[in-house]
């Protein structure tokens, strides 16, 4: 008789414990999120993407190459064995490696995304995925002109599995609208791509999420919105008119995630704009108006890890969170001096969200160091930082990343140290970030114009000399012109 009375006040306990906690109301989900894969299949051999000459390249990849056809089975195996029932995977371009164009060519970037495609199919046979083409994806990379047939027919019929309807595979390779239906019964989602991927801000595709996504949907926009690198066949500001408005059809769903390839936020610490800047200002013009609206941007492009608020102005208003994936290349590339980039460590990411809301709650970053890979002869995925855990804030949104910045505001603080060592998908062990490139991760993490970061970045150094001055100063006792502890020591 006690026994049972003890179990039922065991239950009730428990009962009113997970009420209170929110646990019972809670319809939590995954996603990956992976980017920039960059396969080179002359990896050990001729090496066509190295940016240095390598002697031995290791089997899971070199820091001066893109990566090889095993380290891209390691990131898909180690993401299938700690996440293998995700709800769905972003894949935000950049397949092909960093070749050369006249060593290129489309039949070999065709076969390069093709390879990835299928190494993604073998380890997840079963799972959406949300697709956005990269830079590297066209051919020659950087350079779309919106009628490049070939490439669209092949990339659609690749991605033939999870579009399924043989007639949406068909509109897909037209270039016009289609909507594919993933096999799986209990998962279907509608993909619109107008005239394929045009560079424009609005040519987006429309993936609908699995069932439970109810209130929110996910847009993944063209990967090439057009930046300097880049030439453009043809631009029409009418036909840019109408995709933007295509952003903004009735029958707009209440919350939406963005995926892309490139970010229309300003990179760090290398300030400098992506994109032409009407086609910059426009599509932060159109987010921003819309963050009411959106849940997360996330892209890749930058081969790093970081994030940035994309707001209107300086104050904060309209304002939604970025997320930018490192990639899984190694590759370092090369700074406008001709020197090596900076090391940082292949990566994935796993996004923790609430299947009802789409809002974002944690993110789990893992990386590989691919020295100790190559000295072990395997592979090991550690988990680099959950978000959560590491910035100490409640979930994904505005306002926590609003109080990692406010942190990030004091130069050398912990969370701006944090953010330097992830930047490089490193623990937070090596270098310490340079006061300029502090200065530059802060600013760039709020601001999309480059004059304006700059200006910041000027003030952020300087507010910092001005505090170590008067420091210095009101340690030592000395007498310093023209600095804050003379005044204050005045008033
Ligand atoms: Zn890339
Ligand atoms: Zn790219």
């Amino acid at each position: 008789m006690w026994n049972i009375l003890y179990t039922l006040f065991l239950r009730i306990l428990l009962f009113f414990g997970v009420i209170l906690s929110g646990e019972a109301h809670a319809d939590v989900g995954y996603f990956w999120h992976v980017s920039d894969f960059h396969y080179d299949d002359t990896y050990g051999k001729t090496g066509q993407s190295c940016s240095f000459p390598v002697s031995h390249p290791g089997p899971f990849g070199n820091g001066s190459c893109d990566s090889p056809m095993q380290l891209i089975e390691e990131s898909l195996k180690s993401m299938a064995s700690i996440k293998p029932d995700a709800d769905f995977i972003l894949w935000t371009g950049d397949n092909a490696a960093h070749i050369p164009t006249p060593e290129f060519s489309l039949k070999r970037n065709l076969y390069m995304i093709n390879a990835v495609t299928s190494a993604i199919k073998r380890n997840f046979p079963n799972t959406l995925l949300i697709p956005s083409l990269g830079n590297h994806d066209f051919f020659p990379a950087d350079y779309t002109n919106g009628t490049e047939s070939e490439l669209y027919d092949s990339v659609c019929q690749m991605w033939s599995a999870w579009i399924k309807d043989p007639e949406q595979i068909n509109n897909c390779r037209r270039g016009n609208h289609h909507r594919p239906r993933l096999p799986d019964h209990s998962r279907h989602y509608e993909c619109r791509s107008n005239s394929a991927l045009l560079p424009y801000p609005g040519n987006h595709h429309r993936p609908r999420l699995p069932d439970h996504s109810r209130h929110y949907e996910c847009r993944t926009n063209s990967a090439l919105l057009p930046y300097p690198g880049i030439i453009i066949g043809h631009v029409s500001p009418i036909i840019l008119a109408i995709m933007n408005v295509g952003l903004i059809l009735p029958s707009f769903p209440t919350q939406v995630i963005i995926i892309g390839h490139v970010s229309p936020t300003i990179p760090a610490p290398f300030v400098l704009n992506w994109f032409y800047s009407q086609y910059q200002k426009r599509y932060v013009k159109l987010m921003t108006l819309f963050s009411d609206l959106i849940i997360a941007h996330h892209y890749g492009h930058e081969h790093k890890d970081s994030f940035k608020i994309l707001q209107r102005d300086e104050n904060g208003s309209e304002a939604s969170p970025v997320f930018l994936a490192p990639s899984v290349t190694p590759l370092r590339g090369i700074q406008p001096k001709g020197e090596q980039g900076t090391r940082h460590n292949p990566g994935v990411r796993l996004v923790k969200y609430d299947r009802q809301t789409g809002k974002h709650l944690n993110y789990r970053q893992f990386y590989t160091n691919i020295t100790e890979a190559n000295h072990l002869g395997r592979a090991v995925w550690r988990e680099l930082y959950s978000f959560q855990d590491a910035y100490n804030v409640p979930d994904m949104s505005v306002s926590s990343l609003r109080k990692i910045l406010k942190d990030m505001a004091k130069p050398f603080s912990l969370s701006m140290l944090k953010y330097c060592s992830f930047y490089t998908v490193t623990p937070p062990l090596g270098e310490v970030c340079s006061i300029k490139q502090q200065g530059a991760f802060w600013c760039a993490a709020q601001l999309t114009n480059v004059q304006e970061t700059e200006d910041c970045i000027f003030r952020y150094i300087h507010g910092f000399k001005a505090n170590v001055r008067s420091w210095f100063c009101a340690r030592e006792r000395v007498v310093c012109k023209n600095s804050k502890s003379q005044n204050d020591r005045k008033s």
